[in-house]
């Protein structure tokens, strides 16, 4: 294990859980975040944590930690696309600036440095399931295109202090994750849809609802991380699950787990929504050995629980 951990977007729903993993690890760990889309309360529990530290700061503006750093962990910016399209300049800067400043700490330590990046940089897919290898099929100037670009821009920058800098760096490019410590508002399907069908609304199904992901449960998201963190891999690398669903299928599923039934309502398909989107995880598996383990519906049934002691049903 590496000994002082910087993670970057640590109070976030992937970050948080990245610092509790760590921490559990025997790592001291130190959050940077700026609370932009991130949640104090997902690392309340660890104020009284002595190995576990939070500087509050704009990873765009740089940053400072004291040393020696082992292992950065660089989670922050904006990951919904509704967060995303609110906070358009703030992404592309975090994803800029902020990565740049995030790979400086990391040389001036001699640090592991790890991005997470995104499924997104594969853009509507035309190659099925996506391979590491495939360049995707991004629009520069939609409304998708300010976290997708910066993502992009971030695996470049990092490649180039990898080759440039030797800087022992390495990318992972996640797919669509969830468990507990979503934000109920954060726009994106799965808590969208279980504060719906908890509270009794209509359930919001973009276009026909035929469009595909593939959702992987945020325990073994963080298992492959840290699997990369670890090693010494440069990726980039998928870290998804590939089981992969229509999202009228993942309705079905919610509500069935719900044990409940509430009215559909189509709503229109978002400007440049990926049509499907499934992981190859074979170069995960061959260099990390890692996989996922949790099952859709024992992960759906875990955050389904972790939402229901925050909602209130009608
Ligand atoms: P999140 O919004 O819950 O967490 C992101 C965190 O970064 C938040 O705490 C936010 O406050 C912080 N942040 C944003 N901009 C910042 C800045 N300029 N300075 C400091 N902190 C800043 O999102 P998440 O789902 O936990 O995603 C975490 C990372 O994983 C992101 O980099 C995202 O792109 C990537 N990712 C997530 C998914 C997913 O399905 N959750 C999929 C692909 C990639
Ligand atoms: N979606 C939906 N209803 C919602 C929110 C999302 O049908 O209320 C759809 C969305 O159009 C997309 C899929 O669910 O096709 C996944 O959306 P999400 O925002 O979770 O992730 P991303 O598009 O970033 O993969």
């Amino acid at each position: 294990m590496r000994e002082h951990a910087v993670v970057t977007g640590g109070a976030g729903f992937v970050g948080s859980h990245v610092c509790d993993r760590l921490l559990a690890a025997g790592a001291d760990v130190t959050c940077v975040d700026n609370f932009s889309t991130g949640d104090a309360g997902n690392i309340a529990h660890l104020k009284t944590e002595p190995r576990f530290r939070f500087v509050e700061a704009d990873v765009s503006r740089g940053f400072d930690v004291p040393g020696p750093v082992d292992l950065v962990m660089h989670l922050a910016s904006p990951a919904s696309p509704r967060d995303y399209e609110r906070l358009p300049v703030e992404t592309l800067q975090t994803g800029a600036a902020g990565t740049n400043h995030a790979l400086d700490l990391a040389q001036a330590h001699g640090a592991r440095f790890v991005l997470t990046s995104t499924s997104e940089v594969y853009g509507d897919p035309r190659q099925h399931p996506q391979r590491e290898t495939y360049w995707g099929n991004v629009n520069p100037v939609g409304p998708r295109s300010v976290y997708d670009e910066a993502k992009r821009y971030a695996e470049a920058l990092t490649t180039a202090y990898r080759r440039a800098r030797g800087v022992n760096t390495g990318i992972a490019r996640l797919f669509n994750t969830y468990g507990p410590r979503m934000r109920a508002d954060d726009g994106r399907a799965i808590p969208t849809f279980i504060r719906q069908i908890l509270t009794g609304e209509p359930v919001t199904v973009a276009g026909a609802g035929t469009q595909t992901r593939s959702l992987c449960f945020v325990d073994d998201t963080v298992a492959g991380l840290l699997a990369l963190a670890e090693s010494d891999f440069p990726g980039p690398v998928n870290l998804g699950n590939p089981r992969e669903l229509e999202i009228r299928e993942l309705v079905d599923e919610i509500q069935r787990l719900a044990g409940t039934s509430v009215p559909v309502r189509h709503i229109p398909a978002p400007v440049d929504d990926p049509q499907r989107r499934c992981p190859d995880i074979g170069l995960a598996q061959r260099e990390l050995g890692w996989q996922p383990r949790v099952e859709l519906h024992d992960g759906l049934r875990r955050t389904l629980e972790w939402f229901a002691t925050r909602l209130s049903p009608v």
